[in-house]
């Protein structure tokens, strides 16, 4: 480490090590960007074998709630990020006093609550859908009764994917539905008729300097996403919103490291911020080859205190995701994939339906051939079978 001349910003040098809170994709391609740039790396995860822990110096083998191995995270650390939301408290609170967690501990309990992360967006002045906090059957009713059909349940902690969420469009719909669990908090949100889903990448570093990448606009299957597109084919009115919002984000909310903004965006140009991701996303898997700077180096630069990286696009993308159930049929066709596609793969051992295991980058001079390629792929491998609209 090396205090920053002027204004004593520590400034983690490569040869560092990064300890890394979780061993999933995230982790596995934020350590494969930062060996490049020099720096260790240390995983903490229950699986032995999980995608982090694969590419890692070292890896830990303990559950997230376990303080005590996370003591030996930070022993064996320089300093300390995470790749999911979900670590215990205990745990957070114990890096964030004993080692240097430069995103701090507050970014991360404010977004892993719904209702708090909302609070915490209007208090900034940022848009959001109409909600109301749901603690008992009663307080649902008058909840439905006020935002009107369709609507949605969400769990407030603990959801991701769709999991935890449930669409009511009538009163027959409410009435057939077991619960909410009385025990539990939930958010019940007024369904937006969006247009388009998109979400901006923005990355705040210690020292200050804020970037945001260009906006992807974003399809989800079953609730989890599909593909992102970029550039967003939106007026450049709308990407210009979109990105002023995301930075005001990161600057309102303090925020270190990189954080995902998804939105919707309205027929009328109205955009709502919908969720915070405070750590790389999915949807910005495109910056690996699409731009100057990856969104894992980004974060390495923004924690470390290095200048941050260019955003700019080198070329149009198109990444999908490939799922559990996809993954047979693919990989018997991997033979035939266009050059213009690229291939990342996870190592994940188990594979489930629903479950991430790579992803594909289709590049193009143009968007339009990089979407006929995509269209192309569409017709031969079953992974893009679950029908892409390139429009809605
Ligand atoms: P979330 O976990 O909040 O990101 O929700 C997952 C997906 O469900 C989103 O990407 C949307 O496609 C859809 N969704 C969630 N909330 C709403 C809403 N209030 N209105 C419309 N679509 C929604």
């Amino acid at each position: 480490m090396r205090e920053h001349p002027q204004n004593q910003i520590n400034v983690w040098m490569p040869g560092s090590t990064i300890g890394i809170l979780g061993g999933g994709q995230l982790g596995r391609m934020m350590i494969l960007e930062g060996r490049k740039m020099g720096y260790r790396f240390v995983t903490l995860d229950p699986s032995p074998d999980c995608p982090g822990g694969q590419a890692a110096d070292r890896h830990i083998t303990a559950g997230f709630e376990d303080v005590e191995a996370a003591r030996l995270l930070a022993e064996e650390s320089d300093l300390i990020t995470y790749e999911f939301e979900n670590a215990e408290d205990t745990v957070v609170e114990m890096l964030e006093s004993s080692a240097s967690l430069p995103q701090g501990s507050r970014l991360l309990r404010l977004t892993r609550h719904r209702i708090r992360e909302k609070r915490a967006l209007e208090g900034a002045g940022i848009p959001v859908a109409p909600y109301r906090k749901v603690t008992d059957p009663g307080v649902f009713r008058e909840a439905v009764n006020s935002l009107g059909f369709p609507c949605v349940l969400k769990t407030t902690t603990g959801g991701y994917d769709g999991k935890g969420q449930w669409v009511f469009r009538s009163w027959g719909e409410v009435e057939a539905f077991h619960g909410p669990e009385p025990e539990r908090e939930y958010i019940l949100e007024k369904w937006v008729p969006f247009v388009k889903e998109i979400s901006v990448i923005v990355a705040r570093s210690v020292r200050g300097e804020v970037k945001a990448f260009p906006p992807a606009w974003n399809t989800h299957r079953r609730q989890i996403l599909h593909q992102s597109v970029v550039p967003a084919p939106v007026e450049p009115s709308v990407l210009e919103r979109a990105d002023a919002l995301a930075r005001r984000v990161a600057e309102k909310l303090d925020v270190v490291g990189l954080i995902a903004v998804e939105m919707f965006l309205l027929e009328d140009g109205t955009l709502y911020v919908n969720e915070l991701a405070p750590r790389p996303h999915n949807s910005g898997h495109y910056t690996f080859e699409a731009c100057v700077t990856s969104q894992f180096e980004q974060h390495i630069r923004a924690l470390c205190g290095l200048p941050l990286g260019s955003t700019r696009l080198l070329t149009p993308a198109v990444m999908i995701n490939i799922l559990g159930e996809d993954t047979e049929q693919f990989q018997r066709r991997m033979t035939d994939l266009p050059p213009e596609v690229k291939v990342h793969w996870y190592g994940k051992m188990e594979n489930r339906p629903g479950r991430k295991m790579g992803h594909l980058t289709v590049l193009g001079s143009t968007l339009e051939e990089a979407l006929a390629t995509a269209e192309r792929l569409q017709g031969t491998l079953p992974i893009m079978n679950r029908g892409v609209e390139f429009s809605r």
